[in-house]
């Protein structure tokens, strides 16, 4: 053990968290979180679970939400009411079940991509893991672009999907990304929107997770993709996705799609063969719950609130004791759940496991990147919400003195 591991052991010994676990890994509400949606439990009753349209939350039917909830959530995504569905529980659930459609069956504009042949995806990078399992669930290839500060790098997307039919898709997450934080520029959404694709049924999987998730007072305003798209003629390009995972509650929230109203009704189709309908119940306790979009943005302010401290304190550690040295860069992101953390090459990988020992769980290194492949081994994804702020700044020093004791044996000069 070098002598900064045996600072380190000191130091965590002296701070109690030889027996504590302490998680940074996936970014789940903390309790304080969930405790501001906790009138979601009991705003729907037997008193009021008719909708505005008379019809009984109970029963079956509606399958592409009750009419407030589009109404609610169309203004949340930005776009009109007959471009949405107010579906289940899951946005990921969602754009599973598009790109399954668009393999098996095929898009508004083209046959199954199954039967085109091998098909590819586009993934900015640093990106969110879930993403890419998907594709590699689905055996869809991965191709790993660069992500920069105002979107992905465009000229190496455009120059690849001019030039081959089998790219398909690409992932974006344009405001607050996971995990770097950063926005797409209205130069980023337009270039997406215009650019000249060999495939004429390619598609934008754009993952509005973090819609309104600012930390700032104030959210950052980005470009409309869908309307962009409509204005470039490539109206079926753009499927938009999002959820109240991370307003109310994960897991038992409620997720939406948004696209032209062309392919809103091929998946309201593809729809009722899935389902019946979704959880009425649970989008009218979601509009009972929030009653507008001031509602929805004033409790999105809450959540920021609590957020916002967790971030400080850890940004102002990393100032502490990485600002010195180039031993890592990061930013300090507007918005979002996550800090991305790029150390030396060939550290990574290393930290994360030093960081286990000391009790300091982070996502696994790598899963950043398709295939879990971070060729330079630089990347860490660091997940403030579920600590309290104390044990928010206690990891983010023993990862800071992690940084500094792995980077001093991988770098030694
Ligand atoms: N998309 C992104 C970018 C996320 O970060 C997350 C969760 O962390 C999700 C989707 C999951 O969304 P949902 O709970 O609606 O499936």
């Amino acid at each position: 053990m070098n002598m900064i591991d045996t600072q380190l052991k000191d130091f965590c010994q002296k701070n109690t968290i030889q027996n504590q676990q302490l998680n940074m890994a996936r970014g789940n509400p903390c309790q304080e979180q969930l405790d501001l949606s906790n009138e979601l439990l009991t705003c729907v009753n037997k008193m009021n679970c008719i909708t505005r349209d008379g019809v009984d939350v109970r029963n079956y039917g509606g399958i592409d939400g009750i009419n407030e909830a589009k109404d609610l959530f169309s203004k949340y995504m930005d776009v009109n009411v007959t471009e949405i569905i107010v579906a289940g529980n899951s946005s990921l659930n969602l754009m599973y079940n598009a790109l399954a459609l668009a393999l098996i069956q095929g898009t508004t504009n083209g046959p199954g991509w199954l039967s085109q042949g091998a098909i590819k995806f586009l993934c900015p990078t640093p990106g969110y893991d879930r993403h890419f399992s998907l594709c590699e669930s689905l055996g869809i290839q991965m191709i790993a672009v660069p992500l920069n500060e105002d979107g992905p790098d465009m000229d190496i997307v455009e120059n690849l999907v001019k030039s081959d039919h089998l790219i398909k898709g690409i992932w974006c997450v344009p405001k607050y990304s996971n995990p770097t934080g950063i926005c797409y520029s209205d130069e980023t959404i337009n270039r997406l929107a215009f650019m000249d694709t060999a495939a004429g049924d390619f598609r934008i999987f754009c993952d509005n997770a973090y819609a309104v998730h600012h930390l700032g007072n104030k959210g950052t305003q980005i470009a409309n993709l869908l309307e962009a798209c409509k204005l470039a003629s490539n109206p079926e390009r753009a499927y938009l996705f999002g959820s109240t995972s991370k307003l109310t509650f994960p897991g038992a929230g409620v997720a939406m799609v948004a696209a032209s109203e062309k392919n809103i009704s091929y998946f309201r189709k593809q729809l009722g063969f899935q389902t019946i309908g979704p959880d009425k119940i649970n989008q009218l306790r979601h509009v009972n719950f929030f009653q507008d979009i001031d509602g929805l943005m004033t409790h999105a302010n809450l959540h920021a609130n609590i957020l916002r401290k967790k971030f400080d304190v850890i940004l102002d550690v990393f100032d502490q004791y990485l600002s010195s040295g180039n031993l890592a860069s990061w930013r300090r992101p507007d918005g979002g759940y996550f800090i991305s953390v790029n150390l030396l090459p060939g550290c990574a990988k290393k930290v994360v496991d030093l960081a286990k020992t000391f009790g300091l769980t982070l996502t696994p290194a790598g899963a950043t990147f398709p295939y879990g492949y971070d060729a330079e081994d630089r990347n860490i994804r660091i997940a403030p919400s579920s600590l309290t702020v104390e044990d928010a700044k206690l990891a983010s020093e023993i990862l800071c003195k992690c940084i500094v004791s792995v980077s001093s044996s991988v770098h030694p000069n």
